[in-house]
């Protein structure tokens, strides 16, 4: 079937993305909940159409580690895209106090048989692999999201800088520099996911801000500095497995049937995690957090008036 915006009742606010806002939606046909996600881009409707064709893929991409896609519209220059509605929202929200192992282990599993499934059954390459990225359910879902379907739709966007968070891999911030974009592969995307991982057990991204003087020093140090890894107290099998995937040369990184066959993959098939129970201590920390913060910017503001 397909979505209009005349069927849609918007509700709140879910986030704002590099390039639109997403919206919580209801359906009211169908009466589903669901996540709308506008991307403004500037481009001729001859384009728009083609984007829309692209995105029809994505109704082939249902797996459960895949986050669903309902349908997308376009009104003047802006894409509207339906998706499943993620109610506890993304991984970065989460993860301020740290993902503890086993559920490190479960999350990455998740995200290792959703790559695989993007790659082997639609040939997709993710490309944008980060905590931001994967959404989760109170009851426990784990998902991947945002991944590139549409070369044209990622042609359109407004091209903004690379940013201070940047998951690329080394080979891929060397190529963009010399205008090479054609080197993308699936290593790229295992770098990232290693990437992702120390950032979820460390509550921040592995190379922070604060200590390079500026965007290029950080990039300098993904490319010629030794690559993070997980902190001391995390097992030797999950720290190896974060190794296999912070390989500098993408040709030696592991792949995905070899992550998945990994001790530390292997080992969290085999025990039970209570994910959503860890998803409602990190909503009340993040919840907790938010009401600290809200209240010593209203006390500085007492302070300043
Ligand atoms: P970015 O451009 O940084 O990847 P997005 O525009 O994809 O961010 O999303 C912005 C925020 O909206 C996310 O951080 C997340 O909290 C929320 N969000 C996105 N998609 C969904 C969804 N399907 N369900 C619930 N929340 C979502």
């Amino acid at each position: 079937f397909s979505i209009n915006m005349s069927q849609l009742q918007l509700e709140d606010e879910l986030g704002k993305g590099a390039y639109g806002t997403v919206r919580k939606v209801l359906h009211k046909p169908t009466n589903v909940a669901m996540a709308m996600k506008e991307i403004r881009l500037e481009l001729d409707d001859s384009k728009l159409n083609a984007i829309l064709m692209e995105l029809d893929i994505l109704h082939r991409a249902v797996a459960p580690e895949i986050v669903e896609f309902y349908g997308a519209f376009f009104i003047e220059s802006c894409v509207y895209y339906c998706m499943e509605y993620m109610d506890a929202g993304s991984l970065d929200k989460l993860q301020a106090a740290g993902v503890p192992e086993d559920v490190l282990g479960r999350i990455t599993g998740a995200m290792v048989r959703g790559l695989k499934f993007l790659k082997d059954e639609l040939q997709i390459i993710h490309r944008d692999v980060k905590p931001t990225n994967v959404l989760v359910s109170r009851r426990g879902g784990i998902k991947l999201c945002d991944f590139g379907v549409s070369g044209q739709l990622e042609k359109s966007l407004a091209k903004t800088n690379i940013g201070c968070q940047s998951y690329m891999a080394p080979e891929r911030i060397k190529g963009e520099s010399q205008n090479n974009i054609g080197t993308y592969t699936v290593s790229s995307d295992v770098w990232s996911l290693g990437l992702s991982m120390i950032e979820m057990a460390i509550g921040r991204y592995p190379y922070p801000p604060e200590t390079y003087a500026n965007v290029f020093a950080q990039l300098t140090a993904i490319v010629h500095g030794d690559p993070p890894e997980l902190p001391e107290h995390y097992s030797d099998d999950s720290r190896d497995f974060v190794a296999r995937c912070l390989h500098k040369v993408p040709e030696l990184r592991a792949t995905y049937a070899e992550l998945l066959d990994h001790p530390f993959l292997r080992a969290d098939r085999k025990r039970s995690v209570d994910i959503a129970k860890w998803v409602e201590e990190a909503l009340e920390h993040r919840d907790r957090k938010m009401a600290e913060e809200r209240q010593a910017k209203m006390l500085q503001d007492t302070v300043s008036a």
